[in-house]
């Protein structure tokens, strides 16, 4: 966190560095990043990303969408347009955050975003299957996203029993685990350990951690066995 000087923001383990959330998923022939944050660029950089189909969204906070701008890259490099992926309210707030990019008469370089609005339907992008699972963050729908033996879940604290049950199954979660203190709107450390253990996934990682959880070396040695706290850079086979 700017301007904090804890024991986790002073760390020199690298695995304490952690940019926004947000994942990339890759099949033989389709790349998709779900969330675009306001490290999306140097996300992108740091991994040297050379191809992109597609971006999912989760839901419209700041820390999700911020850095949509620079999918103007892939749009030069691939000559096309950008596939977004949203649920009605997401898109809605992308076109107003990003109105330069929707305008009639566009200066030259600004990115094309092409919107495709999602319901809890499942779909297809190139070859991955989705299927959008709905999540509360505190009032507001949040979009988990299975991918086969996958699911990947943000900014959750709730999650209605029917959702529930397009988890189990997975081979792989990886869910939200803020801090250990309660918080509105994510799940805590331990709710998280709870849910993981209700749906019996077998593998789960823990994502959108705050710098008030802890070192990650610390916390991850009291974990339950199969429960790791992801990090960046982390990179699973599924
Ligand atoms: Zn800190
Ligand atoms: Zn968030």
């Amino acid at each position: 966190m700017i301007a904090c000087r804890c024991a986790v923001c002073t760390s020199p383990d690298k695995k304490d560095k952690r940019l926004r959330s947000s994942i990339q998923v890759e099949s033989a022939n389709t790349t998709i990043v779900v969330d675009t944050t306001p490290d999306f660029r140097y996300q992108m950089l740091r991994i040297c990303a050379t191809k992109l189909d597609a971006v999912l969204f989760t839901h419209p906070h700041k820390d999700h969408i911020a850095g949509l701008d620079d999918v103007r890259s892939f749009n030069f490099f691939q000559q096309k347009a950008m596939q977004l992926y949203g649920n009605s309210m997401t898109l809605d707030a992308i076109m107003r955050e990003f109105a330069y990019a929707f305008a009639d008469k566009k200066y030259p370089g600004v990115p094309e975003l092409e919107l495709n609005e999602i319901t809890l339907e499942p779909f297809t992008i190139g070859d991955i299957p989705v299927i959008p699972v709905e999540v509360w963050h505190l009032k507001m729908p949040v979009y988990g996203f299975r991918f086969g033996n996958f699911t990947y879940i943000t900014d959750a604290n709730r999650i209605d029993e029917s959702e529930k049950e397009k988890i189990r199954g997975s081979e792989i979660l990886v869910v939200n685990a803020l801090r250990k203190e309660p918080h509105i709107s994510h799940y805590t450390l331990n709710e998280a350990i709870d849910l993981v253990q209700e749906l019996e996934v077998p593998e789960a990682y823990f994502t959108h951690i705050s710098h008030q959880l802890g070192r990650h070396e610390e916390i991850e040695s009291q974990l339950p066995k199969g429960i790791h706290l992801a990090f960046d850079g982390l990179q699973l086979t599924v």
